[in-house]
């Protein structure tokens, strides 16, 4: 039997639910069970992918092709749980099924409700997020914030839900925020209680409560949030901001008895100790990484962390693996329009991730040009990918107008042209190419070298590709094309040989880097960052993060 463990936010958003999430499946694993990891996000999109990244974050793709939320890049991060179209449920989401339903004729006679139609798909969406039937415990996050009128019917049906199971294989968190006033110098339980008091009104007793805070929470206020929220002393719990990397969440977390907590209340084996020594070790080894390089990612929406989440977290992975410090420069591509490529002066790598449309387009083009003709390493990921080609057609062939039919529909020369399969569709949402595709690699590529593997299977979401009608041209420019699709003969990976390192990628290789297992070609990117930074005697440069 699979229990679960539901994990809600109260207070304000952003607090870190996801991530707290996916440190609990980790521990869970480290303690030798199976878990699987869920999210059910209350806003109305079917799903994330026709968001603006400024919105909502980057979109994580996983291998079945589903677009979802970005804390499912936590949850892969972290965890071994697989994850499919199934871990990520909207409201839109299961009003379309139970729309669809409706229409069918499937509740003929009734008046189809929220309660308990809409309730009953909730319920059926988390037992299909269990992955497989010998998961131990599902983990389901509840996006959004206890009080939102969109979460009540997601909470209705977690509450029912529970009633359904013996109350030992059912857990609910609850993560809140204690915040700091500065002006009285205090920390205040309020919220804490009101969020909770919120809960309770809709008939859920949080048994662990997670507390979101800056400072240290003293014994008094933990005692004080256990009373008036009814949640045992012992599991009411500090999470404290960790002081160097997200990857300590798990580590403080054991370090409060948040493992021994949860078993114990699920009845889990309670004598193995939860055994982080690897993860622990790769948090070492990022402390101790006395190396350094500077990577420029420019991209458009550079002003978001979240929007590039997963590229920003593979460039940290790469820096654990080669012993070396990933210092960002986040540039936005606009402004390499206006001001040029004296934005990227210094730095040590050159990453051009993934995008649409063609605002900021010019810029990353200019950019890959600059660092193509001055040596300096260079990574493109799909969009960034799609530049590349694109530069080297002007550049290297002279194909002065070369461009993409996504910008230019009646360029002379669309090097990247619209995909056979793409030409008919009209509906923006979950149609794109997506998900993990297998991609052989040519013997004696830089690519092959890096995976060590001859076949690779990688994950997409785009509609536009490398012409093929191109290939002979681009070859004879100097341009290995390292990676095909072997049912589909399309183009997925770039490179020049004569250059430090200059490889763009069709696919998205941020999507499959975890700290314990860093992308290869993400660390084959940074060493030559850091070689480059190396070889110019970096070690004075200051460390902090710039945004141009
Ligand atoms: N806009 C490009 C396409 O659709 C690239 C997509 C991306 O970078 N994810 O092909």
């Amino acid at each position: 039997m699979t229990k679960h463990i539901f994990v809600t936010g109260g207070v304000v958003s952003s607090l870190g639910k996801g991530l707290t999430s996916a440190a609990l499946g980790l521990i869970l694993e480290r303690r030798g069970l199976k878990v699987s990891v869920q999210k059910l996000d209350p806003y109305i999109n079917v799903d994330p992918g026709t968001m603006s990244p400024f919105q909502h974050g980057e979109v994580y793709v996983t291998d079945d092709g589903a677009e979802t939320d970005l804390d499912l890049g936590h949850y892969e991060r972290f965890t071994n749980a697989k994850l499919t179209k199934e871990s990520n449920y909207t409201t839109g989401k299961i009003y379309q099924s139970v729309i669809r339903k409706e229409r069918r004729g499937d509740y003929l006679g009734r008046t189809v409700q929220v309660i308990p139609h809409i309730t009953d798909a909730i319920k059926e969406a988390i037992h299909a997020g269990v992955s497989d039937e010998d998961v131990d415990v599902a983990i389901t996050e509840i996006g959004g914030t206890v009080g939102d009128i969109e979460s009540l019917p997601f909470l209705e049906a977690i509450r029912q839900f529970a009633l359904e199971l013996p109350a030992e294989d059912v857990l609910f968190v609850h993560i809140t925020l204690l915040p700091f006033l500065r002006a009285s110098g205090e920390m205040k339980t309020k919220p804490t209680q009101q969020s909770v008091g919120k809960l309770r009104e809709i008939g859920i007793q949080p048994d662990i409560l997670i507390c979101r805070t800056e400072q240290p929470m003293t014994e008094d206020m933990a005692r004080k949030i256990s009373l008036f929220c009814n949640v045992r002393r012992k599991a009411v719990i500090e999470e404290r901001d960790v002081e160097n990397t997200i990857y300590e969440v798990p580590v403080e977390l054991v370090r409060k008895n948040l493992d021994r907590i949860v078993a114990a209340h699920l009845h889990l084996p309670s004598d193995e100790p939860t055994d982080l020594s690897d993860w622990e070790a790769m948090i070492q080894r990022f402390m101790a990484a006395d190396k350094e390089c500077e990577i420029a990612v420019v991209g458009k929406y550079i002003e978001l962390h979240d929007a590039y989440k997963s590229i920003y977290e593979s460039l940290d992975h790469a820096g654990i693996a080669n012993g070396a410090k990933v210092k960002l420069r986040k540039v936005g591509a606009e402004s390499l329009c206006d001001q040029g490529t004296q934005l990227l002066e210094g730095i040590d790598g050159l990453l051009v991730p993934g995008g649409f449309g063609e605002r900021g387009l010019e810029g990353k083009i200019n950019a890959i040009q600059w660092a193509r003709e001055n040596g300096i390493p260079f990574f493109g990921i799909c969009l960034g990918m799609q530049c590349a080609v694109i530069e080297v057609a002007r550049n290297l062939m002279g194909l002065e107008e070369a461009h993409t039919l996504e910008h230019t529909p009646h360029t002379p020369d669309p090097v990247i042209h619209l995909m056979e399969s793409q030409e008919e569709v009209s509906d923006k949402g979950g149609t794109m190419r997506l998900g993990a595709y297998a991609c052989r690699l040519a013997e004696g590529s830089r690519a092959r070298e890096l995976y060590g593997r001859a076949e690779i299977s990688e994950r997409h979401r785009h509609r536009f590709e490398v012409n093929n009608d191109y290939r002979e041209r681009l070859t004879r420019a100097g341009l290995t094309l390292s990676g095909t699709n072997p049912e589909l003969d399309l183009v997925e990976i770039v490179e020049l040989r004569d250059h430090p390192f200059f490889i763009g990628v069709q696919f998205h290789p941020e999507f499959k880097s975890s700290p314990l297992h860093p992308h290869p070609i993400f660390r084959g990117f940074v060493a030559a960052a850091v070689a480059h930074s190396a070889s110019r005697g970096a070690a004075s440069r200051p460390r902090e993060e710039s945004r141009v």
